[in-house]
């Protein structure tokens, strides 16, 4: 007979996290020199010192990873799927490069097979970086929905995503109407949302691509489904604003428009909020939405500098997230790093310890997520990644080799300059390490 603890498992580093919601992250993060995390039947049973725990749990199978920091799985709040490969394409701001790039592209992901290559492709990526739950826009076919989904859940990743929504303003290939849009999405989130560990977004693309018609037919949607989350674009590019200003002249504003349609609300995020209003702001307050913050894609695309004194003043919930393929990276800490510089050129100092608030606990709490992602704590999913601060001779030379809650802010704050997904050690989802399972795939297809 297998007793219970046969599958405990006892991991030993140095352990860092918010283990609650808090405005005062370098206050209130926790951290655990030589602790341990200790993991059952895919939840984190313990997290305390590890000698402490190493008595508490003689029956579990160790694994050492001293000298190395574990931090929580990390949550990328906005990127695209089919965009993986057209990540670094050359020269466009955002409206010439949805029509020169990613409008063709995404007209792949018609067929099944294709959205279930990237699919697979994209989650590795993710995973070698350390992400381990992700906002995902998919493109306007149900096939990519399903594709993603179904590559997620056999990793037990805790995905969102959602079809993509468009019925003007792109090619026609790519087009759905108000009914297809509505019908298509629903049949999905009956599928989908809360099957397992993913969760479902409606994902009208942005404005611009949406008639008032199937507008108002996601917002059917999102009063019928409280639970479901809603992710779209908003104040991106000033091109982009006068051109919703134009096609919604009733409206006050552009976040206007999606309140219209009971779109905004505390499970609803809006990538890159960086030209808004000051009723903009307060609106997003009011209802608990989230912005976010997307620093590699802003500066590659030249749509302007995210303004964290503004959202901080209004108490607005700012998330991080990579944008890819705007977003130049996989990577969440080198986008920490660039949010960094855009915070250094307004003369706004954003500390390491916020950014790693802003890909973990923060959007965690935001999003009503806190019991299951997003920390260390007992209960939650053992969703965590194994950073090794010295993983080439140039992080040798600079980070220090004893960690402790001065050297580990330091240490995530050199990773978010000069790491990369070599400086992931190891990425566990639901208890199990998918980069080195990832890694063994490719070995033996190889
Ligand atoms: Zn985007």
């Amino acid at each position: 007979m297998i007793s219970m603890n046969d599958n405990t498992t006892l991991y030993r580093a140095d352990i860092l996290h918010f283990s609650r919601s808090t405005h005062t992250p370098k206050k209130d993060v926790c951290f655990f020199r030589d602790g341990a995390l200790v993991v059952r039947e895919k939840k984190i049973v313990d997290i305390g010192s590890f000698k402490e725990l190493l008595e508490n749990h003689p029956e579990a199978t160790l694994v050492d990873y001293s000298g190395k920091l574990i931090i929580p799985g990390l949550i990328d709040s906005h990127l695209h799927f089919p965009q993986t490969e057209m990540i670094a394409k050359y020269g466009s701001q955002l409206l010439d490069w949805l029509e020169n790039y990613t409008f063709p592209t995404e007209q792949k992901f018609s067929n099944p097979e294709y959205s279930r290559d990237i699919a697979q492709k994209f989650l590795s990526q993710l995973i070698n970086n350390g992400t381990t739950t992700a906002f995902v826009y998919p493109s306007v076919h149900k096939a990519s929905v399903d594709a993603l989904f179904t590559c997620a859940s056999d990793m037990e990743m805790a995905m969102v995503t959602g079809k993509v929504c468009m019925d003007r303003h792109c090619p026609d290939y790519l087009q759905d109407t108000p009914t297809t849009a509505q019908k298509d999405s629903q049949v999905l989130i009956d599928k989908w949302h809360e099957n397992g560990r993913n969760r479902y977004a409606l994902t009208p693309r942005f404005a611009p691509t949406s008639s008032e018609a199937q507008l108002a037919a996601l917002g059917e949607l999102a009063q019928q489904y409280p639970s479901v989350f809603i992710q779209t674009h908003l104040s991106e590019n000033h091109g982009e604003i006068e051109w919703v200003k134009q096609l919604f002249p009733n409206h006050e504003s552009y976040l206007d428009v999606y309140d219209n349609f009971h779109m905004v609300h505390s499970k609803s995020l809006f990538g890159h909020c960086l030209h808004l209003h000051e009723h903009e702001w307060e609106r997003l307050r009011e209802t608990g939405a989230t912005a976010v913050f997307c620093p590699t894609s802003n500066l590659f695309l030249g749509s302007g500098l995210f303004c964290i004194d503004k959202a901080n003043q209004y108490g607005v919930n700012i998330a991080l997230a990579t944008d890819v393929g705007a977003g130049t990276s996989f990577n969440m800490l080198k986008t920490f790093g660039e949010a960094y510089k855009i915070g250094q050129l307004q003369n706004t100092k954003i500390s390491v310890l916020e950014g790693l608030y802003m890909m973990t606990q923060g959007p965690a709490t935001y999003y009503g997520l806190e019991n299951d992602i997003g920390n260390l704590n007992p209960g939650s999913y053992a969703d965590f990644v194994v950073l090794n601060p010295h993983f080439d001779e140039l992080s040798k030379l600079r980070c220090p080799k004893s960690i402790s809650i001065d050297s580990a802010e330091d240490i995530l704050f050199a990773l978010s300059f000069i790491g990369d997904d070599r400086a992931v050690q190891a990425t566990y989802i639901a208890g199990t390490n998918v980069k080195k399972s990832i890694k063994e795939q490719q070995y033996a297809m190889a």
